[in-house]
């Protein structure tokens, strides 16, 4: 059995993955990331209610990855359960995600940014060491936020040497900046907190694929998906999602589970929705010619 975690799976594209998980690919099992154990229950019932075969193969972890001490104790929980298994994951997918909504930049980040190291350094002595997967759902947000920071900036987001205590204290620099202006500033573009935090989980992918060459660890963008997170978009414009251009989390699945179950070249990359290669400092459109540096 090749089990899977995904986080923040009982909605919108980490639901849509979970689905991808059990239907595509038999001999899985899935641990369904839920920072509410009711809306994780309730995802769970649905997968089930689609496929009744599932419900052997799905199970509901509770996972605020927000929080150190819920992170802590999911992965303790993991590590208990299947017979002691030293190492019982075959992937992680890091997808739960904030907007900026309501929140501030420091939530976004917490969530985005070190909520993905946070689940990483947690989970990864739990992967299998010799195939092991990681996928970061991050965002098309990240590249365009980098495409519009200095030369000196976007050699830092690019930088494969960096560490996390480097990347983390750089991320406090900034959450100390008072507003866009200061940012602007700095050479960190508009300041946009969601590419910010986006951008910063691009880089970590790098710095952590270099420190575990054996293992796939990677970084996409699902793409312009109809969610819960994008909603107000649609809503705001009076227009449907479809006019917006925007897909379904089915399609926003579709890049995530390729970097999870496809082959896959190389570590340590960003893809496009359309899973293929793109860079990290500027947008490449879906069908277009994949990029090819280093
Ligand atoms: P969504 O429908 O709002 O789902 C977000 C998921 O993340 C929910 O399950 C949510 O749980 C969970 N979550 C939020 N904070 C969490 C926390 N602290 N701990 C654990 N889970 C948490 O949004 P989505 O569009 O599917 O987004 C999924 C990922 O895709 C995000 O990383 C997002 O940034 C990225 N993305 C989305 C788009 C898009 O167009 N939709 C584009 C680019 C990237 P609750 O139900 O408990 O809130």
């Amino acid at each position: 059995m090749r089990r899977v975690l995904v986080t923040g799976a009982n909605k919108g594209i980490g639901l849509a993955i979970a689905r991808g998980v059990l239907a595509e690919h038999d001999d899985t099992f899935l641990l369904l990331g839920s920072r509410d154990a009711e809306r994780g229950e309730a995802a769970r019932r649905s997968l089930i209610a689609s496929d009744a075969a599932f419900e052997e193969r799905v199970s509901v972890l509770s996972l605020d990855v927000a929080s150190e001490a819920r992170v802590r104790s999911a992965a303790a929980e993991v590590a208990g359960r299947f017979d002691g298994e030293p190492q019982p994951l075959y992937g992680l997918v890091n997808n739960a995600g904030i907007g900026l909504g309501d929140s501030d930049i420091a939530s976004v980040v917490e969530v985005n940014t070190r909520g993905v190291q946070r689940v990483c350094e947690a989970f990864l002595p739990l992967l299998d060491p010799t195939c092991g997967r990681i996928v970061n759902v991050t965002s098309a947000s990240g590249p365009n936020f980098v495409a519009k920071c200095s030369p000196e900036r976007q050699r830092f987001f690019l930088d494969r040497e960096l560490d996390w205590e480097a990347l983390s204290a750089f991320i406090d620099e900034c959450l100390g900046l008072p507003d866009a202006a200061a940012f602007r500033a700095r050479g960190l573009g508009d300041g946009n907190p969601y590419g910010f935090s986006k951008a910063c989980t691009n880089t970590y992918t790098l710095v952590l694929a270099r420190a575990h060459p054996n293992l796939a660890i990677n970084a996409c963008t699902p793409g312009y998906i109809a969610t819960d997170m994008t909603w107000p978009h649609p809503a705001a414009s009076g227009r449907s999602p479809e006019e917006m251009g925007m897909k379904t989390p089915a399609e926003g699945a579709r890049c995530p589970l390729h970097l999870l179950f496809g082959e896959v070249e190389g570590n340590g990359r960003y893809y496009g929705s359309d899973a293929r290669r793109s860079p990290l400092d500027r947008y490449r459109a879906p069908g277009t010619p994949p990029y090819t540096g280093p």
